[in-house]
């Protein structure tokens, strides 16, 4: 298969340093001649061969890092100076090993000498070595390399010897380096070792100049430029050019309970992740796509079966899209490339065909697909091939993707044995709900942060997370016993007897502080001076709003209604959502409030049956009221379940995502026309502010809206410009930032010149970090994750409202989150 170069988790591949070409994701383990050509060099390491043709040097690299396994697994089938034909072999390497020891199989094949290269056109796809064409290359008509390496006349330029610092000697890729540094010269550069000489500006060359660590090497150069030109490279030369890169891995301890797949630990096996939920968790892993789904296995109406499959199979090609594009973004170009390979998998014919067989015979769409993947994962693990039996795994995972989505939402609970830390990708929301609580100890996923729904719904349960984690978990094998530090955003995948004896100590500290805070939980928040703050809770669903009462929630700040929309293949009717809502609100009794946002959908969560047209920037898209104005049939149910709910409790409906008057407004009639049409009592309607327009035009909504809610975690994406599921912008996504506070100042300021009440129900509101400046900047109500009410009563408590507004003028004035985070901690600990 070949893969794009700028793919290739290298950057002196990816930016084409090394030179121009391709690689491919090998499926066999020998490395043929791609033309005829004679052998240059062989690298000492046994991973690379140089050869020379038609004038080009092009460089067949094995792999990344391979240079570091210092010629294990590599045999070599030809020496420098042999002449091959299209076809010859060589060199062979033991792809088990090398799989396993090196940072990826990519190989590289790049034409080196690019000046002698008028443009190439590189083939795509799955390609047969020796018979298909990797690349078509048109040469430049005058060779110019001709005069570039002719020997210079003006006087020349020499550094003094140099000590090679990179451990594995100048291999390709700082050859690479050096070559770019020195192309940005006009100078002729030449390296020398032991009276041999290389031009500088040719990776092969200096490759060929075999330099070792250690080796002493002198720069010379001749032209206007060559004083600086042996500066940059000298000074090059003498650091470590390899840093910065993983050292290769060394071989795994012959232990069972050490993963092979995990083969780059980190700092002793500790792999990093963003905090997502706080709090600490032993247990073991649980790698959620380790179930295999059992479906129906019949079905009556075989086109509707195949509907479902071309729609599931459609939407799994839109995840595996949109995860490459992230890892893309984020520079995990390598990673990426591996989707890019699964797709490539949904879309071969003989896998579709047979499943349409299966539907055809009578087969339901999941059951048939089953059956069609799992045959040929069984077919490619019976071949004596390592690499082939790779392409099963990825057969099985893609193929696993495509039953979820054919059979999710089933609500099913998945078996998870008990004390499980669930390791995933991504968790939906109903992969957490499926999920059996009691069981699950801590949840980690390698995409997402700390406001994305999957944390959400972990903060809401009281479960230590940890989002954006290293994606080298997903290898973990099940079983694995791991520590998941919800407060620093760790997995430790190899925690040492003296850490567990620390951990369980914490552990039993946090749940003393706990249980304290519970047994006060039932008493109001009222600082030191008699000031009196509502902790109410956010909730999801049902069976929150029964654990609301217990924990001391003085109601429901936010009732996310999504809940009911997704993971099905149509909405929710009227009567279904009114019985919904009532649940809510009986559970909750007749004074504790219920604030019911109505369907908050697109940016990151969308629905099978709304239509949405693709979208560049999906977060300032068709989202949130948007959505829901655009499909009124849909809007008009929901707000009239509302209604007829509100009689079975203190009920309140506020819309998200408001960013204009004229949205406002148009909900806000239509909740004016259907209460008018069901003939019951108003309810209060207000708005959640999450757009900077709608904190910046408070006092203007205020003289509508009966209250409002800050969405701290949308608010501060919005502020921030910064997306709030990307992992790698989490640690600067601070709702304490002063540019967010600043725009709740103002809320409140204008919801309160008109006798308007502001509640936060974003993440902050849970942050007991943030509780004294919301306080000081006169919030009136917290909404905070269920299990965390307690502990934001019992925060609220030790404050002094006089102190807060002085820690919130403060907090106006600083520079950043992290100030502000510094300021409370000096003043309230
Ligand atoms: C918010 O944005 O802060 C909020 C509470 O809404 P959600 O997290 O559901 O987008
Ligand atoms: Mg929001």
């Amino acid at each position: 298969m070949i893969v794009p170069l700028d793919r290739v988790p290298d950057e002196a591949f990816a930016q084409r340093l090394a030179g121009d070409g391709i690689a491919i994701d090998p499926l066999s383990d020998r490395v043929l001649a791609p033309c005829d050509a004679r052998v240059l060099q062989v690298h000492r390491a046994n991973h690379a061969v140089t050869l020379a043709a038609r004038g080009l040097e092009i460089i067949i690299h094995v792999g990344l890092d391979t240079v570091m396994l210092k010629g294990e697994g590599f045999t070599p089938l030809v020496k420098a100076g042999d002449e091959v034909r299209t076809g010859d072999p060589l060199l062979a390497f033991d792809a088990d090993l090398v799989a396993r020891r090196a940072r990826s199989l990519l190989t590289e094949i790049v034409v080196a000498n690019v000046e002698r290269v008028a443009a190439i056109e590189p083939a795509a796809g799955p390609v047969t070595a020796a018979r298909d064409v990797l690349m078509r290359i048109r040469l430049v008509d005058a060779p110019a390399a001709e005069t570039a390496s002719a020997p210079p006349r003006e006087e020349s330029i020499a550094s003094a010897p140099i000590i090679v610092k990179c451990s594995a000697g100048l291999h390709a890729r700082p050859a690479a380096t050096l070559a770019a540094a020195a192309r940005r010269f006009t100078a002729d550069v030449r390296l020398v070792k032991n009276g041999h000489e290389a031009n500088a500006r040719s990776v092969v060359s200096t490759m060929a100049l075999e330099v070792a660590a250690g080796d002493a090497v002198t720069v010379v150069a001749r032209g206007d430029d060559a004083s600086d030109a042996v500066a940059t490279l000298a000074e090059l030369l003498a650091t470590d050019l390899d840093a910065g890169y993983a050292p290769a891995p060394q071989p795994s301890p012959p232990s069972a309970a050490r993963p092979e797949t995990l083969a780059r630990p980190t700092t002793e096996g500790v792999l990093q992740g963003v905090p997502a939920s706080p709090g600490i968790a032993i247990g073991n892993a649980f790698q959620l796509r380790d179930d295999d789904l059992v479906p129906e296995e019949r079905a009556a109406d075989p086109n509707r079966e195949r509907r479902a499959l071309d729609a599931a199979i459609a939407a799994a090609c839109r995840q595996l899209d949109a995860l490459r594009e992230r890892l893309e973004r984020e520079g995990r170009a390598g990673e990426g490339a591996i989707f890019a390979a699964h797709r490539e998998l949904l879309e071969d014919p003989a896998l579709v065909d047979a499943a349409d067989a299966g539907i055809r015979a009578g087969a339901s769409a999941a059951h048939a697909w089953r059956q069609a993947y799992c045959a040929q994962v069984d077919r490619l693990r019976s071949l004596d091939n390592p690499l082939l039996a790779a392409r099963g795994a990825d057969l099985r995972d893609v193929g696993r993707r495509v039953l979820h989505l054919l059979v999710g939402g089933d609500g099913a609970p998945r078996e998870v044995p008990p004390d499980s830390i669930v390791i995933a990708e991504e968790l939906a929301p109903s992969d957490i709900a499926s999920l059996d609580r009691a069981r699950v100890v801590g949840v980690c996923t390698t995409m997402g942060s700390a406001t994305s729904h999957a944390a959400i719904l972990a903060r809401g349960l009281g479960i230590p997370a940890v989002a954006g984690m290293d994606p080298r978990a997903l290898a973990l094998p099940t079983g694995t016993r791991v520590v998941l530090d919800g407060d620093a955003g760790l997995l430790d995948t190899a925690p040492d007897a003296a850490r567990m004896a620390r951990i369980a100590e914490r552990q039993a500290a946090d749940a003393r502080r706990r249980a304290s805070e519970l047994a006060a939980a039932a008493s109001p928040a009222i600082t030191r001076d008699g000031h009196r703050v509502e902790v109410v809770a956010n909730i999801g669903d049902v069976d929150g709003a029964h654990r609301v009462p217990e924990v001391g929630g003085e109601g429901v700040g936010l009732l996310r209604s999504e809940f009911l929309f997704l993971h099905r293949h149509a909405a929710p009717d009227e009567d279904e959502q009114t019985r919904s809502y009532e649940a809510v609100a009986r559970a909750l009794g007749p004074e504790r409030i219920l604030v019911i946002r109505t369907l908050d959908v697109g940016g990151d969560k969308a629905l099978p049956y709304l239509a949405v047209a693709d979208e560049a920037n999906p977060f300032l898209g068709e989202r949130g009221v948007r959505l829901t104005l655009n499909h009124p049939a849909l809007f008009r149910a929901q707000i009239r379940a509302i209604l007829r709910a509100s009689v079975s409790g203190r009920v309140a409906m506020m819309f998200p995502m408001i960013a204009t008057l004229a949205e406002w407004r148009a909900a806000r009639e239509m909740v004016e026309r259907e209460r008018a049409e069901l003939g019951v009592p108003a309810v209060p309607v207000g708005i959640m502010v999450e757009t900077a327009a709608a904190a910046l035009m408070a006092e203007r909504f205020a003289r509508e809206a009966d209250f409002f809610s800050i969405g701290t975690n949308d608010l501060t994406q919005y502020t921030l410009a910064m997306d709030r599921s990307n992992p790698r912008l989490a640690p600067q996504l601070d709702a304490l930032h002063p540019a967010v506070l600043r725009l709740i100042e103002r809320t409140v300021d204008g919801a309160h010149a008109h006798g308007r009440w502001v509640g936060v129900c974003g993440a902050a509101a849970g942050d007991i970090a943030a509780v004294p400046v919301l306080v000081g900047l006169g919030v009136d109500e917290l909404s905070a994750d269920v299990p965390l009410v307690p502990a934001v009563k019992a925060r609220v408590r030790t404050l002094s409202l006089e102190a807060c507004r002085a820690t919130a003028r403060e907090a106006l004035d600083a520079s950043d989150g992290a100030a502000v985070r510094e300021i409370v901690r000096r003043r309230h600990g």
